[in-house]
């Protein structure tokens, strides 16, 4: 079967709720990936940062099949001999006392409210059912639900209500937007510390330390998302350790697995986490032996490899080499470490096509809201292959 065959195949008997390129992968290698036609290609999206150790790295795939020919899951009726030993290495390795284990990123969003809606009126003694979430213009936390409830993005939201209430949307990059929400009842403020899927949108430096202040003075906990910006990607193992910032309140996911396995978690002191009781919350899969063995190895790898390190010089790298591309499209080249957004004029006529002339020439990206290019390999790069794209990239914003 070639491309046209499958992509066929997906348009007959899949959901259309994606558009991808048109491009059918096979298999994958580090930084490459091959389509059914043999050609081969820079992934310049990571699956949205679930890749920063790479394509099928060897240390955790054998670390999956180690464990998936001893035992997969238990569920969490028994206990397994990797979740205990998850538990110890994420709390050595971020400094939170504790955490909790789920699969997909949103479940892990929707557990983070669950907790802080507790801490509202077990600690903080709000009255019962009135904790107010604050989160910010532009964000993205999921596509459940709950998570949808507080987009501002017509199109994940537009027929799908009712919504789940309890969430107070101010402007993002706005401290004093988020001090004036602030009511009795608020329980927690929600935010990316850079804002990935609006399109690498990066807040100007202080405003994470600002939100952690009015935070900390209101007895508000404040909850970040780094499940896109985590575990390396920006230059730092967390994005908020740029800005020294430590929230009570982390959620992980993505990379937690390096691309193997739904694995996320959300990581607190034992004061907040500990409010979990049996039986208030859980997952058949959170936590699988499997999950937990995958998402070891992928954090050891995180560490042995020193890929935030990578993120940080490569990243500066790539970003100086693309801003010295001369493009009459160009409007701004923005982000940190490894993540990074091209923002065109209005007169590039939107991001597609030239991820599509990208995609002609070798390399994978994916446009972001119309107008940004978004550009986050794994972290596993090195610099001759981002010598190798700068020229081609250099092609492209210069198209007519
Ligand atoms: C990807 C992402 C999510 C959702 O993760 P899923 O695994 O797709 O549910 C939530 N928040 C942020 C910031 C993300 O980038």
């Amino acid at each position: 079967m070639k491309t046209k065959d499958y992509i066929q195949l997906e348009q007959d008997y899949g959901a259309h709720n994606y558009l991808p390129l048109d491009v059918v992968i096979v298999k994958a290698d580090g930084v490459w990936v091959y389509d059914v036609d043999g050609n081969k290609y820079l992934d310049c999206l990571s699956a949205y940062s679930a890749l920063n150790q790479g394509h099928v790295h060897p240390k955790i795939m054998q670390a999956m099949v180690d464990q998936a020919k001893k035992v997969t899951l238990t569920s969490r009726a028994f206990r397994n001999d990797q979740l205990a030993l998850l538990y110890k290495e994420l709390s050595d390795m971020t400094g939170y006392e504790m955490s909790i284990l789920m699969n997909s990123g949103a479940e892990a969003v929707e557990t983070a409210i669950k907790l802080v809606r507790k801490w509202a009126y077990q600690v903080k003694g709000i009255p019962r059912h009135e904790a107010e979430i604050i989160v910010c213009e532009g964000n993205f936390h999921g596509r459940t639900m709950t998570a949808i409830s507080f987009s501002t993005e017509p199109l994940y939201r537009d027929d799908f209500g009712p919504f789940t209430p309890g969430f107070v949307i101010v402007a993002y990059n706005d401290s004093a937007a988020i001090e004036a929400a602030i009511t009795p009842n608020t329980a927690a403020v929600m935010l990316e510390p850079i804002q990935g899927e609006a399109g690498v949108i990066t807040p100007s430096e202080g405003y994470l330390k600002q939100v952690a202040e009015i935070c900390s003075k209101n007895n508000v906990l404040l909850i970040a998302d780094e499940i896109q910006t985590g575990l390396g990607r920006t230059g730092k193992l967390f994005a908020c350790d740029h800005e020294g910032v430590r929230p009570d309140i982390m959620v992980i996911g993505k990379a937690l697995s390096g691309g193997f396995y739904p694995v996320s978690a959300v990581l607190a002191d034992k004061p907040i986490m500990g409010l979990f009781k049996p039986g208030e919350h859980g997952s058949t899969f959170g936590g699988s032996p499997l999950a937990a063995a995958v998402a070891r190895a992928a954090l050891r790898v995180i560490r042995e490899e020193k890929l935030a390190e990578r993120a940080e010089l490569l990243g500066t790298y790539f970003m100086e080499q693309l801003e010295e591309i001369p493009s009459p499209y160009v409007h701004e080249v923005r982000g940190k470490g490894l993540l990074i957004g091209i923002e065109l004029k209005p007169e590039a006529k939107g991001a597609r096509r030239f991820s599509e002339a990208l995609q002609k020439r070798g390399i994978l990206t994916k446009e972001t809201h119309e107008t940004v290019i978004r550009i986050a390999p794994p972290l596993v790069i090195d610099k001759s292959t981002i010598d190798w794209a700068i020229p081609v990239l250099r092609e492209v914003l210069n198209m007519s």
